[in-house]
C-alpha cells in the first residue's frame, strides 16, 4: 500500500475517534472515576523514578505555555523521546517531546511541583487516561480514597479536554509527517503536530 494511502487511513481513524470522543458523556465518566475513587496523597510519587516510568511527554502548545508562564527556553525542560528509529543516513528520528528528567523530573523540587499551575494533561489528570474511548487507571497509592461529585465532574472534564487534544495531536502530526527522510540541520529529527525539528543531540545532553 502506499505511503500517502497508510497516512490518509490513520488521519481518517483518527477523525472518527476524535468524533467520539467529543460525544462523551463527562458524567458517566465522573461516575466511572467516582466508582474508583481517588484522592491525591501529595506523594509525588508519579514524578519520581524510583517507583516506575515518570515520562511526561509534552505537545507543542504545552510547551509553549509553560514557557510563556516560567520565561524557560524549550531546551532548558524538553529532550526529543528517546527512540532506536534512524533515517538512511544514521540520523535518529521521534515522535514529540518529553520533559527532562534527573531520575526525577526536573520541575520535582523539594517534594513539591515547580510548575503546578502550568503542569501538562498527563500530571494534572494522573492516575486517569482514556485510550480508545476507554478509562484507564494507573498505578497510585490515591486510587480508591473518597472523592466527591465536583471533584470527579472536574477530572472527567479534563480527562475528556485532554483526549481530545491528544487525537487532535496526532491527527496535525500525521497530516505533516513524511517519514524518516533525511535533510535537516542536526542528526535528531522530532515530528510532531507543527512538522519537523532537527536538533543537534548535543544540544540535549542525549
Ligand atoms: S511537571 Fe510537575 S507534576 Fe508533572 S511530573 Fe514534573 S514535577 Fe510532577
Amino acid at each position: 500500500m502506499k505511503y500517502c494511502v497508510i497516512m490518509d487511513i490513520r488521519i481518517n481513524y483518527l477523525k472518527k475517534a476524535l468524533d467520539e470522543a467529543r460525544n462523551i458523556d463527562e458524567i458517566k465518566l465522573a461516575d466511572r472515576i467516582k466508582t474508583i475513587g481517588f484522592k491525591c496523597r501529595r506523594c509525588a510519587e508519579c514524578c519520581k523514578s524510583e517507583k516506575g516510568d515518570n515520562t511526561v511527554m509534552v505537545s507543542p502548545p504545552e510547551i509553549r505555555r509553560i514557557c510563556e508562564r516560567t520565561g524557560r527556553k524549550q531546551e532548558d525542560f524538553t529532550v526529543p523521546m528517546p527512540s532506536e528509529d534512524r533515517d538512511m543516513a544514521g540520523n535518529v528520528h521521534t515522535f514529540e517531546w518529553v520533559l527532562k528528567k534527573g531520575g526525577d523530573c526536573i520541575f520535582l523540587k523539594d517534594g513539591l511541583c515547580e510548575i503546578y499551575e502550568c503542569r501538562p494533561y498527563i500530571c494534572r489528570t494522573y492516575p486517569f487516561y482514556l485510550a480508545d474511548g476507554h478509562l484507564h487507571v494507573s498505578e497510585c497509592a490515591g486510587t480508591g480514597g473518597a472523592i466527591n461529585n465536583e471533584d470527579s465532574l472536574k477530572i472527567a472534564a479534563l480527562l475528556k479536554e485532554r483526549y481530545i487534544a491528544e487525537i487532535n495531536e496526532s491527527i496535525s502530526l500525521f497530516g505533516k509527517f513524511r517519514g524518516f527522510r533525511p535533510g535537516g540541520k542536526g542528526n535528531t529529527c522530532v515530528h510532531d503536530s507543527e512538522g519537523e525539528h532537527w536538533v543537534d543531540s548535543e544540544i540535549y545532553n542525549l
